[in-house]
């Protein structure tokens, strides 16, 4: 393989910003067909951009007003006869009404912008369908991700992409860049096969979050069901009390802390589960299992989620003096204390348990607010791989520590005090600690010299029964070389 050919990537879906085979395309005449929305803002911003555009309109004398002037707007098979690289800004109902141009298209580049209204609305991509409409020319697809209000703006931070694909490499070359003198990153989808999932891309709602979203809502459902038996069924059935108006507060607001905290432990223990398979395997060239592959995928959602309930829980607290039950609660105590003829309530453990469960639990909140923060792809991209890890794994682990003490100074003895066992179920705390201690107890266990090296060396390509070539260091300073079993 030539030194060239090494610097290419192996695998199609890589960014090609930074290709040093893209040269500076400013001054090239761009068309655009169509005058609408879309047409208008790539108009605009391919003008800035420093590109002479000429618009293809059927009606371009009514349309020249709404484009800048340094853009010319024509007829539509003037525009095309003007330049090889055209912008088609049109919906696909009306791509056959384009047919009349093809004799002018021949041998020229079109760029599908176009998007679905359904997903997989049709058999073939639109891409596809401009392409069989117009066979002599070179179909890329690209753009359809940007919209025409991104486009006026600028492209931002976290959402510069855009998806490109196409049979033909030399043409989707100079989409590319286009689209990085745009100030777009252009990203190569591949073959026109890709069009289909480029299309639908736009279409879909959150998808990374489905998957994060359906675990919090049913951790939610999980834990404030628990709660509402603890706290509501319970003195209903055994005392007769009515504690409904514990649901909308209370109950949420010892339900947010469990999720948030269960939550918090899952974006961890996939990482510990990885370990626990690579040191099983003796390799880090095997593939997880698909379900933990997803899992490692969605930590940054599952932790972003933890940061949401864990804030909810910050200002749910917050608001929990100002409930009318709680004065009624305090001046039931004031009272019943001046007719026990009460003078000191002072409860030294229980006043030195309570500042210390507060304290912790901002301190976690700020940590979880700090991994949150840096997780938004314009922090991320501002810092190096080390800080980027240890911000989110040695801050993140510690923010789970800290967060362990907050449940636990919250719980204290309860755990021990036969009184918490509602209907013979433990105090909700007990449950939650389950996962994070077993990520904790694991993390502990990781980093046990025996086998934080043998994991290192693991990660480092060391492989369990492979022979591996060595050199060593001879007597007199020299190196030979031999082969061994790295197993010994
Ligand atoms: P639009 O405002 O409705 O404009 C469509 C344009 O198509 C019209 O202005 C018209 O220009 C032209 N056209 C050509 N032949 C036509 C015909 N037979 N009937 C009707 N119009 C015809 O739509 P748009 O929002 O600009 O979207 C254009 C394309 O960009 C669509 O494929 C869309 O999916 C894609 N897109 C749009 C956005 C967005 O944010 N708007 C984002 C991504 C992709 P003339 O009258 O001058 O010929």
């Amino acid at each position: 393989m030539s030194g060239a050919d090494m610097a290419k990537p192996l695998l199609g879906h890589g960014s090609m910003e930074g290709d040093p085979s893209v040269t500076p395309a400013a001054g090239r005449t761009i068309g655009v067909l169509g005058s609408g929305d879309f047409a208008r803002s790539l108009a605009i911003r391919l003008v800035c951009s420093g590109f002479k555009v000429v618009v293809g309109s059927r009606n371009p004398k009514r349309k020249a007003g709404l484009f800048p002037s340094a853009a010319e707007v024509t007829f539509q098979a003037e525009a095309v006869k003007k330049t090889d690289i055209i912008f088609v800004a049109v919906f696909r109902e009306h791509y056959s009404t384009l047919c009349h141009l093809a004799d002018v298209l021949v041998g020229k580049i079109l760029v599908d912008v176009s998007n679905n209204t359904e997903i997989n609305h049709h058999k073939e991509s639109n891409a596809e369908y401009l392409a069989s409409l117009f066979p002599a020319c070179t179909v890329v697809k690209g753009f359809n991700v940007v919209s025409a209000w991104m486009l006026q703006s600028g492209a931002r931070d976290g959402n510069k992409q855009v998806l490109i694909c196409s049979n033909n490499q030399e043409a989707k070359r100079t989409v590319a860049e286009i689209a990085q003198v745009m100030g777009f990153t252009p990203v190569d989808m591949g073959c026109m096969s890709s069009a289909c999932e480029i299309e639908n891309i736009p279409l879909r709602l959150l998808p990374a979050w489905k998957i994060p979203i359906f675990l919090a809502l049913g951790l939610f459902l999980c834990f404030f069901t628990y709660n509402l038996i603890r706290q509501v069924i319970h003195p209903y059935v055994r005392e007769q009390k009515n504690k409904l108006y514990k649901i909308p507060i209370e109950v949420v607001n010892t339900t947010l802390p469990c999720v948030a905290y269960v939550m918090l432990s899952l974006v961890y223990l996939p990482g510990v589960l990885a370990a626990c398979l690579q040191l099983y395997y003796g390799t880090k060239y095997r593939r997880f299992p698909d379900w933990l592959d997803q899992w490692l995928q969605h930590r940054k959602q599952i932790g972003l989620l933890s940061f949401f309930c864990a804030a909810l829980h910050a200002v749910y607290s917050f608001c929990l003096p100002m409930r009318r039950s709680h004065r009624y609660q305090l001046i039931e105590a004031a009272v019943k204390q001046a007719v026990e003829k009460k003078m000191n309530i002072w409860v030294e453990e229980e006043v030195w348990r309570m500042e210390i469960y507060l304290s912790v639990g901002i301190i976690a909140l700020g940590l979880l607010s700090l991994l949150a923060i840096t997780s938004l792809p314009s922090i991320a991209n501002s810092l190096n791989w080390r800080e980027f890890s240890f911000v989110q794994s040695t801050l993140g682990f510690v923010a789970l520590v800290i967060s362990t003490l907050h449940t636990l100074t919250y719980g204290w003895s309860r755990a021990f005090d036969e009184n918490q066992y509602k209907f013979y179920l433990p105090p909700t705390y007990t449950l939650t600690l389950l996962v994070p201690c077993t990520v904790i107890l694991a993390k502990v266990i990781f980093s046990l010299p025996c086998i934080q090296h043998r994991l290192l060396r693991i990660r480092r390509g060391w492989e369990k029964g492979r022979y591996v070539k060595f050199v060593l260091p001879s007597a007199t300073g020299e190196y030979s070389s031999g082969e061994t079993s790295s197993n010994v």
